[in-house]
């Protein structure tokens, strides 16, 4: 019996990657059409200063809105938009899309904090980035500096003068630039007096046992101590339990993202948690 479920199985396999193969074609085929149809949304996820209670900011979040599957997360198909090239056209569209609704906030409702979009590393070689973000400043009437860009230390791997002068024009636009999932990359620290960029995201693989683990308090009360000697703000990612918040507030970490005060949510969700009062502005 054992060695007929073996075969069965080793069938079943081949079977499976096979259809995986063809549901990896089929879902770069979807993904081409996916902008023109309008699939896509951007979830937010409040930004909370937990000294005040207040939101000082929200990031966006690409989700797709896929008709058979159901809601398809970025970690899902952002790497096959790399592949595909695909990745500027869509980023180009949230970026956007979350500088419109952050304008729209403003204006209907007399809410400002900023809105953080992530930058690909692919789309941070896009010769054209500066003039892209200002034109999409200039078009959608938000100010830049409730813009904050989002890149990750993989950037610093490439052309340091190349990324220094990028960042250094987008400063000029006067956009903020954060570093996100700090602490994961493999760079050198030197790219943080080299870059002109204003906060640290804390990674939150930091966060998830900080209070079981020293050696992961010792590294967040390291990061925050050295953010802070450079001027550097800090957003802790990843925040879920009271536990977690109460040690931040211990090492004086204000500034926290995470599924304890909130998931990422659409405008309108986001909207009626304001209402509710359950959100803070
Ligand atoms: P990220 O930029 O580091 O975004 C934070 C991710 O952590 C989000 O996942 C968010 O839902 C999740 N998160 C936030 N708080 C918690 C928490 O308390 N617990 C846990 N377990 N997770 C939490 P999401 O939305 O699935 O996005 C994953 C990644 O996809 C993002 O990581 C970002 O690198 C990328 N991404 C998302 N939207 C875009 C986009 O528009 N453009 C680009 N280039 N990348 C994007
Ligand atoms: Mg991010
Ligand atoms: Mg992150
Ligand atoms: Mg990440």
């Amino acid at each position: 019996i054992a060695k007929e479920q073996g075969k069965n199985n080793f069938q079943w396999n081949r079977a499976g990657k096979n259809e995986q193969v063809f549901a990896h074609m089929e879902l770069e085929n979807d993904l081409r059409k996916a902008l023109d149809l309008r699939q896509f949304v951007v979830y937010y996820q409040p930004q909370i200063n937990i000294q005040t209670g207040l939101v000082f900011g929200v990031e966006a979040l690409v989700r797709w809105l896929h008709p058979e599957r159901g809601l398809v997360s970025p970690g899902q198909f952002i790497p096959l938009a790399e592949e595909t090239g695909l990745i500027a056209q869509i980023s180009e569209w949230v970026l956007r899309e979350a500088c419109r609704q952050a304008r729209q906030w403003q204006v209907e409702k007399s809410q400002y904090f900023k809105v953080s979009v992530n930058l690909s590393s692919s789309q941070f070689q896009q010769i054209n980035l500066v003039d892209k973000v200002r034109d999409i400043l200039r078009e959608t009437g938000l100010h830049p500096q409730y813009l904050d860009l989002e890149i990750t230390e993989s950037i610093a791997m490439h052309n340091i003068d190349y990324v220094v002068s990028k960042l250094t024009q987008l400063e000029h636009l006067g956009v903020h630039i954060s570093i996100d999932d700090f602490g994961t990359g493999f760079s050198s620290l030197s790219y943080l007096k080299k870059f002109p960029i204003h906060t640290l995201k804390i990674d939150r693989s930091f966060i998830q046992d900080i209070t079981t683990d020293p050696d992961d308090a010792s590294i967040v009360t390291a990061i925050r101590s050295m953010a802070r000697s450079l001027n550097l703000d800090v957003v802790v990612e990843g925040v879920e339990t009271i536990e977690q918040l109460e040690f931040l507030r211990t090492i004086e970490c204000d500034k926290v993202q995470g599924f304890y005060y909130c998931k990422p949510v659409p405008a309108r969700e986001f909207e009626r948690l304001v209402v509710a009062g359950t959100l803070k502005i």
